[in-house]
């Protein structure tokens, strides 16, 4: 489509000369008459390439009238009457909703001789066919005051005949002219027109122009008399009828082209689309309005698309499910490695709502890192349900519009997100899964969590209101799950009506079968390498696993995997045959060089560099916590991002090592000569909370007495200032992060000894666990001993 341009008026058109073969825009229910100068709003694709062509030649475009149109409005070269009118387009305007806006000028009837197909558009051979300069008669007079007076008698009816019009047509001298003008602004059929401008004499023209006003003014009359007896008994058809007659006529006169078929479209698929009785009524009213607005109306898209999404969305329909918990079982099982617990739980669940009936009670959270499997999980209870899936994210979510909709008063609302999910299923029971849930945000343009709690509430969702909607939907029959990376931020209403099931991350051992029974077939057909030979050794699969990734879940890893069979499938492309066996050797080949090594982040013991461990959204990190000493005057200097319980955290650390510093060793008063710097690497991702005070006081302490600290011990506590070890959370994330990197040894305060038995054994078995209460147990496990100097 081209760019829409505004075309500058010609200051003194040229006499027309109209060129043999012209562009042809075919009209459905108009005519065009020559002289006269019409606003047109044209809508398909056909007219509108027409009138591109004649832009980048001469102007002139053939306007034909259709003897009936097609359903699907595209005219063939058969369909055209063989008189038409040569116009010049003044203006063209091409809109946002794609529509064009024309000025058309009406040059000069033609007779068309062939009509043919160029591209998406018509061309037509045609030959000017000026009217015959006879002079008038009697009969000619006669007939104009005829036709002059049927006309004021049918303005004076109500037809709707702007003014300036009336006053040139009652001052109109030339015959030709008078007729086409009444033609153009009356309400004819389109062969009427048609054959007021086919006439090959005046004396024609005049008496077919007579005969239809007479024939509207027949109508206008009935229209009268239906108005004025409205209390009289009148066939609600006939009434009807007339107003459906009515409705078109309006539409004829404001130019529209076309149009009524999708109307009718409209109100079948009303019909069709089950809706509540209520709901229905909406609709069918927004219907008639539409019928009612003039075409150039810019609300027409505004409730076209209103009522699109009314019939598009599933009202009554759903998907046979029905909950059958071996199968269910068989299904989970056969998608996903491990995750016995998730699984077990999503039974138990499903179970009771067998038991219940349908879908009531708490809403599933699945809540653990990325690429732990949450969604997949998802889709295989939609899978086992029979059921549809959709997913929607709720990250950054801070508007309650964005849940419930905009109202339909916006330029440019939209239906929520629940609604489009709904949509987007096609059914009204789909397994529905609306992630990152500890992502809404929550401010002053309305609190998203409200509205999620209404469609999420069981007792009330059968009545869900979208603002845009304006109509109740019912979710009654949605079976929700939300998912979670970290619970903390989830609005405590909303995490009252969940039940949460942890999604902890993969041990090594996991990810290894995970990779073997899962992402590597996966990844083989995803490529287009089923049925090639190819193969991964165990070791190459474990070395991707140890080190080109190192997260709580196993989306990295899957991506690397694929990468491998990416350049493999292109091998293969290239004609290499043969078998594919994918060993250790090979990787940095098809991975470029490793990302992590295996021994921890720091190979050396060094004074004041710690290994702390941190829990985060993608699961458990190990955190470098740095400290450097230099001359100054007693300051604290934090930085890496550090939120507000963090910087206090390192303060009371801080206030540790000076309370402590005699037993430490330390003879130089350092808080008043020194700043110490604590600076945690990887500024950019935001690091808050409590657990690293310890990691932070050994680093302090480990700085001011010169001692150094043990490279491969990993430790996460809170700190008091006295220098006790507090509970912490999220220890297993931690203590499988801390494997992760190499870590032999882990410090936890004691507290925490309880929840060692969640973590897998092999991982257990792998490292080293010291249970501090205390700041001197966790020197006695960490510090190196003093150097002898
Ligand atoms: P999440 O939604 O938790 O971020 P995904 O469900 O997108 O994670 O999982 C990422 C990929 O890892 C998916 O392809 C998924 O099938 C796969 N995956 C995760 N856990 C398992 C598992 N236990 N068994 C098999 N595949 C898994």
């Amino acid at each position: 489509m081209p760019e829409p341009r505004d075309l500058p008026i010609a200051a003194a058109p040229p006499p027309a000369v109209i060129p043999p073969h012209v562009p042809v825009v075919a009209l459905a229910d108009l005519v065009m008459f020559p002289k006269i100068s019409v606003p047109l709003l044209l809508t398909d694709p056909q007219a509108q390439e027409a009138v591109t062509t004649a832009q980048a030649a001469g102007q002139i475009v053939a306007f034909i009238t259709v003897k009936k149109a097609r359903p699907d409005k595209k005219a063939q070269p058969d369909d055209m009457y063989d008189v038409g009118t040569a116009c010049r387009v003044r203006e063209a305007m091409k809109l946002p909703d794609d529509t064009m806006r024309l000025l058309v000028e009406g040059l000069e009837r033609v007779r068309v001789s062939q009509v043919v197909a160029v591209g998406g558009h018509l061309e037509a051979d045609v030959a000017a066919w000026p009217a015959p300069q006879s002079a008038k008669n009697d009969r000619v007079e006669a007939e104009m005051y005829s036709v002059v007076n049927q006309f004021k008698e049918a303005v004076s009816l109500g037809a709707p005949v702007p003014f300036d019009v009336m006053l040139v047509v009652m001052n109109l001298t030339d015959p030709w002219q008078l007729a086409d003008l009444i033609a153009l602004n009356m309400d004819f059929r389109a062969d009427e027109k048609q054959a007021i401008l086919e006439a090959k004499t005046t004396e024609e023209k005049l008496e077919k122009t007579g005969l239809a006003v007479a024939r509207q003014n027949k109508v206008l009359k009935l229209s009268r008399k239906i108005q004025d007896d409205t209390g009289k008994e009148l066939g609600k058809m006939e009434r009807e009828m007339f107003l459906r007659e009515q409705l078109k006529s309006i539409e004829k006169e404001l130019g529209t082209v076309g149009g009524k078929s999708e109307f009718d479209e409209l109100g079948a698929k009303i019909e069709a689309a089950g809706m509540p009785d209520k709901v229905k009524a909406t609709a069918t009213k927004e219907l008639a309005r539409l019928q009612a607005m003039p075409s150039f109306s810019p609300e027409i898209s505004y409730v076209r698309t209103y009522l699109d999404w009314l019939v598009g969305l599933p009202w009554n329909k759903k998907t046979a499910s029905e909950i059958d918990i071996a199968k269910a079982g068989k299904i989970l099982d056969d998608d996903h490695y491990g995750l016995e617990k998730v699984k077990e739980r999503i039974l138990d669940y499903l179970a009771v709502q067998k038991l219940v009936g349908r879908v009531r009670g708490p809403i599933l959270c699945f809540a653990g890192p990325p690429g732990t499997g949450k969604t997949s999980i998802g889709k295989s209870i939609a899978r086992s349900l029979g059921r549809k899936f959709v997913r929607i994210s709720l990250g950054g979510v801070r508007d309650e519009a964005e849940i419930r909709g905009f109202r339909r008063t916006y330029v440019g609302a939209l239906p929520g997100r629940i609604i489009q999910g709904i949509a987007e299923a096609g059914t009204k029971n789909p397994v529905f899964m609306l992630d990152e849930i500890d992502k809404l945000g929550n401010d002053f343009r309305g609190d998203p969590s409200a509205a999620l709690l209404e469609a999420l509430d069981p007792e009330q969702n059968n009545e869900f209101s979208d603002h845009y909607l304006e109509s109740p939907f019912d979710l009654s029959d949605v079976l929700f799950i939300t998912t979670a990376n970290l619970l903390d931020t989830v609005p405590a209403p909303l995490r009252d009506r969940m039940e949460v099931i942890e999604f902890p991350g993969y041990t090594e051992d996991e990810k290894f079968h995970i990779a073997k029974g899962y992402l590597i077939p996966k990844a083989v057909e995803a490529n287009g390498l089923a049925g090639k030979k190819l193969t991964f050794t165990d070791n190459a699969v474990r070395t991707v696993i140890r080190s080109w990734t190192r997260e709580a879940g196993v989306r990295n890893l899957e991506r690397e995997l694929s990468t491998v069979c990416r350049k493999i499938a292109r091998q293969v492309a290239e004609g290499k045959r043969g078998h594919f066996a994918v060993g250790i050797s090979d990787l940095a080949k098809y991975l470029g060089p490793e990302r992590f090594h295996a021994a921890g982040s720091e190979k050396r013991d060094e004074v004041g560099v710690v290994t702390g461990l941190a829990w985060t959204e993608a699961g458990g990190e190990i955190l470098r916590i740095e400290a450097a000493i230099m001359p100054g005057s007693g300051q604290l200097i934090l930085t890496g991002n550090l939120g507000k319980i963090m910087q206090e955290s390192a303060q009371a650390a801080f206030s540790y090592a000076r309370a402590r510093s005699k037993e430490l060793g330390v003879k130089v008063p350092f808080h008043k000569t020194s700043d110490i710097h604590v600076h945690v690497p990887q500024g950019a991702i935001p690091k808050d909370g409590p657990s690293a005070g310890v990691a932070m006081a050994l680093a302090l302490a480990s700085l001011v007495s010169g001692r150094a600290i043990r490279h491969d011990v990993a430790m996460t506590g809170e700190v008091t200032l006295r220098g006790k070890v507090l509970e912490i959370g999220g220890v297993k994330e931690k203590v499988l992060a801390a494997h992760r990197a190499g870590m032999h040894t882990v410090i936890l305060p004691k507290e925490n000894e309880r929840d060692i038995a969640e973590i897998p054994k092999e991982v257990r078995k792998a490292l080293r666990f010291v249970y501090a209460r205390t700041m001197d147990d966790v020197m006695k496990t960490a510090m190196m001993p003093r150097a002898k100097s």
